[in-house]
């Protein structure tokens, strides 16, 4: 079968990686297959549900036109920097020209050693990868930027973490897998050339419709500054916790990335994360602008050399941009939720509005998303799903109040508006518990029907579906605060 793999990172990118080479998986197993991301790839794609396709993402047959590699690169992780990370479990088996023109990277992850495995195994269990695969659709479905995932497999080999797990294969999509530390180890060889070369090529790649100005490193720098920060408000507009979000898993695409202990958020709480080796929180809710603004720091270091021969004039360019990143994510942030609170044109005591919102959600550790979502039945509908929400009524109610004032001026409250709310609303994400539950009786049970059918709610985030009612409640509260761990 022609599967059209085109390889432009490995043949431009020189240095950049190693070839590599996927274990054999013993008995592999078709888990779920992407059939809409299928298509958007091109007919041949279509045909891989299949024992054709499962002989390809379980990585026993390297398809024709495929020159599989690993990545090489750098990161800080929690503050610290690594001179050399690199897909220690992943290959690229290639990249596809999708129906839309668009380049897309085909990857399997954990699919065994690559040399940039260090002490790792190359493996990863059945259960993080059946996470992503519900995760990043979710957040696709969402309308936030992402790498996306077109087939789960079980490879039919147990992996060892603190005990046997099933092992399992997760292929990626992505607009590509450059990160911010790919060019922090085009920085570490202090070679400029590939500093430039890598420069390049992400430019286009992703960025082909730069202003003409003079300074084409300097507006490469800025656009892969304003995608991340609508990535992040994005984010912040739906609770979404990245969970570690250093710099190797940034893109410069600005597509979210590696979904190991990401989470949602249910009540609201802006100190909240989840992940088990976030001892400190720095990558907790609140932090992620503040993480956003140091990572491009560290991105801006990699090109100094780029923009200007006068190192002291190059570092006041991209300085003068990352300045801006605070206010330029800040009006980002009020464009996106007040949408969600159902403006469109802002006026001054917008951003009053709705954090006064936030500050009452916190003080009742509201739930996030069905505050958002139930003020649609403040309009038409039942105000107590709403009111509910609160364990104290009096500040809610004043805020309901003014609230309805506000939106009056722009809008007559009538159902188009009530679409348009639920528009920007989901009613459903990927909650904790229940992504644990489905998890759980897919690797112990062998049970994947839950998996499957939450999969179909969260493809649909906006519109209610009939006795789905389970799928929209937080968790019920214990003393146990929910932690994750690594994709791994
Ligand atoms: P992550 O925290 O998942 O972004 O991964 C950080 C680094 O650890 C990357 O270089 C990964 O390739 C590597 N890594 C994670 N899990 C494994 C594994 N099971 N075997 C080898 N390398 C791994
Ligand atoms: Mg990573």
């Amino acid at each position: 079968m022609k599967l059209n793999f085109e390889n432009t990172f490995a043949n431009e990118l020189k240095g950049f990686y190693e070839s590599s080479k996927a274990n054999n998986s013993p008995s592999p197993f078709l888990i779920k297959f992407n059939l809409e991301l299928a298509q958007d790839l091109g007919p041949e794609w279509l045909k891989l549900e299949s024992d054709e396709g499962l002989s390809i993402f379980s990585g026993n047959t390297v398809p024709n036109g495929s020159k599989p590699i690993s990545q090489a690169y750098s990161g800080h992780q929690f503050g610290g920097f690594s001179p050399l990370l690199g897909d220690g479990r992943a290959i690229l088996l290639g990249e596809v020209v999708d129906k839309k023109k668009i380049r897309r990277d085909v990857q399997l992850k954990g699919s065994g050693r690559t040399v940039f495995s260090r002490g790792g195994d190359g493996k990863s269990s059945l259960g993080p990868v059946l996470r992503e695969y519900l995760i990043s659709e979710s957040m696709y479905s969402l309308g936030i930027p992402t790498t996306r995932a077109l087939a789960a497999v079980s490879t039919g080999e147990d992996v060892f973490r603190e005990s046997n797990l099933p092992g399992g294969i997760l292929t990626r999509v992505a607009s590509s897998h450059i990160r911010i530390g790919t060019f922090q180890y085009a920085s570490t060889t202090g070679d400029l050339n590939k500093i430039q070369a890598l420069a390049d090529y992400s430019i286009n790649r992703h960025y082909l419709k730069l202003p003409e100005k003079k300074n084409k490193y300097l507006e490469f720098f800025e656009a892969v500054c304003d995608s991340q920060i609508s990535l992040i408000s994005k984010w912040m507009s739906i609770g979404f916790i990245h969970g570690v979000m250093n710099t190797d898993n940034m893109t410069i695409s600005g597509e979210t990335i590696d979904y190991g202990p990401c989470a949602f958020m249910d009540r609201y709480d802006p100190n909240t994360f989840f992940s088990s080796i976030d001892t400190q929180g720095r990558y907790a809710y609140s932090n992620q602008p503040l993480i956003l603004s140091w990572n491009l720091a560290r991105f801006a270091e990699t090109l100094i050399p780029l923009i200007d021969k006068d190192q002291d004039r190059a570092i006041k360019l991209l300085s003068e941009k990352i300045i801006s990143i605070k206010s330029s994510y800040e009006q980002e942030w009020l464009k996106i939720m007040a949408k969600k609170i159902g403006i469109t044109v802002i006026k001054n005591d917008d951003l009053k509005l709705l954090n006064n919102l936030l500050d009452i959600m916190s003080e009742n550790n509201a739930d996030f998303t069905l505050t958002f979502r139930y003020l649609s039945e403040l309009i038409i509908g039942d105000e107590n799903l709403f009111y509910n929400l609160f364990k104290s009524k009096e500040k809610i109610n004043k805020w309901v109040i003014t609230w309805k004032g506000r939106i009056k001026e722009d809008s007559k409250l009538d159902e188009s508006f009530l679409l348009k709310l639920n528009k920007n609303n989901p009613l459903y994400i990927p909650r904790n518990h229940i992504v644990e539950d489905v998890l759980s009786k897919a690797l112990f049970e062998k049970n994947f029907q839950p998996f499957h059918e939450f999969y179909d709610i969260l493809v649909n985030p906006y519109n209610e579906k009939p006795n789905s009612e389970k799928y929209t409640l937080p968790a019920p509260i214990t003393n146990k605060p929910y932690k994750t761990f690594c994709g791994t």
